[in-house]
């Protein structure tokens, strides 16, 4: 038998896959969207596409996040939000992809099984135990929705639009925006006119109003149609799913880490954590050593064995 033999095959092709699952994700990452981000008040003209969710056949995702503080070098936090766990295990192609990418894991889903959405959970846990609502806000679950759109332009004062940021965008809103939006579509179609489409379809006009905390937005249907003629630069929801993604133990590190005063003067552990100070560093012990004493498993447990 010669040495190359004794080779592993498939633990080589296991390594070679994760470095390909790797590299694609961070291929898609690369590639990762620019959300429109409205700056100054005025009025901003857009083309819904309706594309990015073959799944469900409509023009947009709806999905539920919980946003968190992520630690960063320099900055000390980064913003960002991440997807309620208990929306993403109800939607099994979704679970599927982030499988077949190598991003959920086994485990994470082991973890949901025993503690469900820990967002979820200690948000509720944490109003229970007396915690100011106004405080934990950005842990409450919020339903938005994800559309694809181009951005026209932004309308200067002779009425004509300032292109210079035109192009494929992704625009996130809430309910009362998206029922702006949607209500006027819905009532149109079903006069069969397809305010989406591409060649006899409408732009539509967002009035950004109000700065900072006061600002509101007011989108509305252009009076008159407008071709689209340009080629389509979609991106895919779940590809935009699976970049909010954290691991479940991340979820978890990431609350605790952000609210570790509060939970600890509730005396509060998070179900399914798998984290130091928990079960994890027992169960590795057990695997290793038995119970009883020092001895190994294979250990002499008795008198009796020992033959005489
Ligand atoms: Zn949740």
């Amino acid at each position: 038998m010669s040495e190359s033999d004794k080779t592993n095959f498939d633990l080589v092709e296991f390594y070679l896959e994760r470095s390909k699952r790797e590299d694609q994700f961070q291929k898609e990452k690369a590639e990762r969207p620019k959300y429109f981000q409205f700056d100054t008040a005025g009025l901003y003209n857009f083309r819904i596409i309706f594309a990015g969710n073959d799944e469900e056949n409509i023009p947009f995702l709806a999905y539920n996040k919980h946003s968190y503080y992520e630690p960063a070098m320099k900055t000390g936090y980064k913003y960002r939000d991440t997807i309620c766990w208990d929306y993403l295990i109800g939607k099994d192609k979704l679970v599927e992809y982030l499988a077949e990418r190598g991003r959920i894991s086994r485990q994470d889903l082991q973890q949901y099984q025993i503690g469900k959405c820990p967002f979820c959970v200690t948000y509720k846990a944490m109003l229970n135990a007396g915690v100011k609502k106004e405080d934990i806000s950005r842990m409450k679950k919020e339903l938005r929705y994800l559309f694809n759109v181009y951005f026209n332009g932004k309308e200067m004062r002779d009425g004509s639009l300032d292109s210079e940021k035109a192009g494929f965008y992704v625009w996130e809103c809430g309910q009362s925006n998206f029922d702006k939006v949607m209500e006027p579509y819905m009532r149109e179609k079903r006069k069969d006119i397809d305010l989406l489409d591409l060649n006899k379809g409408y732009n539509l006009t967002i009035k950004a109003v109000g700065e900072n905390k006061l600002r509101r937005y007011h989108p509305e249907w252009d009076r008159s149609p407008s071709p689209f003629a340009r080629e389509l630069e979609i991106k895919d929801f779940k590809a935009l799913m699976a970049i909010k993604f954290i691991p479940y133990q991340t979820a978890i590190d990431r609350i605790k880490n952000e609210f570790n005063v509060t939970l600890t003067q509730m005396q509060y552990l998070i179900a399914g954590d798998m984290g130091t100070g928990n079960t994890s560093n027992e169960n590795l012990a057990d695997k290793y050593f038995s119970k009883d004493g020092g001895e190994t498993k294979e250990g002499i447990k008795d008198k009796d064995d020992i033959p005489f």
